[in-house]
């Protein structure tokens, strides 16, 4: 569907006074990231990426995106509950797969030694693409669920303002006015309040752990800010500090630097260079501990490529949320074809497909934070090297999903102002609390639109590539 502001993207002189108005508005309101050259503090810092027009979100699917995130969250918390699940879908990767495995191995010495752990905290993140059918209509399609780490939750609560400020001066008042409020930082925040009061010590703190570097800062604090208004004690640490100063007492509760930590908010954790010997003993401290992790190790490893492939498989669903066709059925119409590379039949049958169709589909290894998926030529390349050998199975196959370009502005730092053909990939923040068996909290606390250039096939924000937008819902 074409923008209502179609007719000024190609009006040069009125797009390069929107986007001056655009970045000074995007500092104001503190869509911010620390630079590339002076990572480490926050002296210089930069706003975000961000493009210069909201984009055009059909409200059908917005809406679908919204009411199949409680069930996400239900099936999320069901799988990190289900042992002989995890156990059996993830088998064939950790054989091949060395950073699942040893996630998996925490997972299984966690639950011999038994948790200490009774209250549990998810924030996740659905990611979707419209997908553009052969008669022209869209479709709602998953791309992936982010269980560890779901970031700009902060950064996008602040990006309408700026859409809203740029289509006025476009002489678009009207639409202006039709954008939504959104706020994903505050329904977190809500999330993370709840599972430290039901932890019930008042004097416990929340520990944001963090990167090395941490250009993302200002994202992660707008989450903070929202607990200190709830006068909730906020530390940020590393694995290395945890590593050196973390410690169980007889109960398993967990203290860094003396003070007792009720919840553990992973903004770190889940690529493989986060971790040496030191770090995964740490990673083993923390997830033996009383405290609420988001997330802990079952959850993270629920958010796998190779969980979400198995899940696709007819009836797996159905055996993971009994008693809940609707909600089966809701998740499942989000389902783009998914593929297991397992040694087998199966396998060689759908490798041979997709060498002999690579445009058809995505290749994904056991990897986050974007720039690890294969494509066209590339694709071929590698599954041809494989196909015949057991590493084929730390992959699995993924339909392509094809939007539905727009032209939009991505404005940059230091980048030159140019039209981009524009593809966009809508996330709706998850938050649930479970204290025992039962549900507390269960919610969808917020969305996230990325839009990036269709010349780059793979990566987020933070990889460089996708920049942030609003939805403009009609
Ligand atoms: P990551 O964990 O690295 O974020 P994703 O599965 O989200 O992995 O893939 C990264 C990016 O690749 C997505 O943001 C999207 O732009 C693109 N992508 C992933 N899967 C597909 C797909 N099936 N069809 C089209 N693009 C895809
Ligand atoms: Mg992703």
């Amino acid at each position: 569907m074409a923008a209502p502001w179609q007719d000024v993207v190609r009006d040069a002189a009125a797009v390069r006074e929107a986007a001056a108005v655009a970045v000074d508005a995007a500092l104001l309101a503190g869509v911010l990231m620390r630079t590339g050259e002076q990572p480490r503090a926050s002296d210089v810092v930069n706003y975000a990426p961000f493009t210069l027009l909201p984009t055009v979100v059909p409200q059908d699917l917005f809406e679908q995106a919204y009411a199949v995130q409680q069930d996400f969250n239900l099936l999320v918390d069901a799988i990190s509950q289900n042992k002989e699940f995890l156990e059996q879908t993830l088998a064939s990767t950790i054989k091949v797969d060395d950073f699942t495995a040893r996630l998996f191995r925490i997972y299984m010495q966690v639950l011999e030694e038994g948790l200490a752990q009774n209250v549990f905290l998810g924030i996740n993140r659905s990611d979707y693409m419209f997908d553009c059918g052969v008669d022209g209509t869209a479709a709602l399609k998953q791309i992936e669920i982010n269980t560890i780490a779901a970031s700009f939750g902060g950064l996008t609560s602040r990006t309408a303002d700026v859409h809203r400020l740029v289509l006025k001066v476009l002489g678009k008042t009207k639409e202006a006015s039709r954008l939504l409020p959104n706020n994903p930082s505050k329904g977190l925040a809500l999330g993370i309040a709840k599972a430290w009061e039901l932890y019930g010590s008042q004097s416990a703190v929340v520990m944001f752990l963090v990167e090395e570097i941490q250009r993302n800062i200002f994202d992660q604090r707008c989450v903070e800010l929202e607990l200190w208004n709830r006068n909730i004690r906020v530390i940020r640490r590393r694995f290395r500090d945890v590593f050196e100063k973390g410690s169980l007492d007889g109960s398993r509760r967990l203290y860094i630097d003396g003070q007792e930590v009720a919840v553990v908010y992973y903004r770190e954790g889940y690529v493989p260079q986060t971790y040496d010997q030191q770090n995964w003993e740490a990673r083993l401290l923390l997830e033996r501990s009383r405290a609420v992790k988001c997330p802990d190790i079952a959850t993270q490893l629920a958010g796998t490529k190779k969980v979400q492939q198995e899940l696709s498989r007819p009836g797996t669903l159905e055996k993971l949320l009994p008693g809940h066709p609707e909600a089966v059925a809701r998740v499942r119409a989000t389902f783009a074809g998914l593929y297991s590379l397992d040694e087998g039949e199966e396998g060689d049958k759908i490798a041979a497909t997709a060498i002999a169709d690579p445009e058809r589909f995505v290749l994904k290894p056991q990897r986050e934070g974007g720039g690890n998926n294969l494509y066209g030529e590339e694709l071929r390349q590698v599954l041809e090297k494989i196909k015949d050998s057991p590493e084929r199975t730390s992959y699995i196959l993924m339909d392509k999903i094809k939007p539905q370009p727009a032209l939009n502005y991505l404005l940059r730092a230091h980048s030159p102002l140019q039209v981009s053909e524009c593809i966009s990939e809508l996330g709706i923040f998850g938050v649930y609390v479970r204290q025992g068996q039962q549900m507390v909290m269960n919610k969808a606390a917020g969305h996230l639109l990325r839009t990036k250039a269709t010349e780059h096939a793979d990566g987020g924000v933070a990889a460089g590539v996708a920049v942030l937008d609003t939805p403009y819902v009609v």
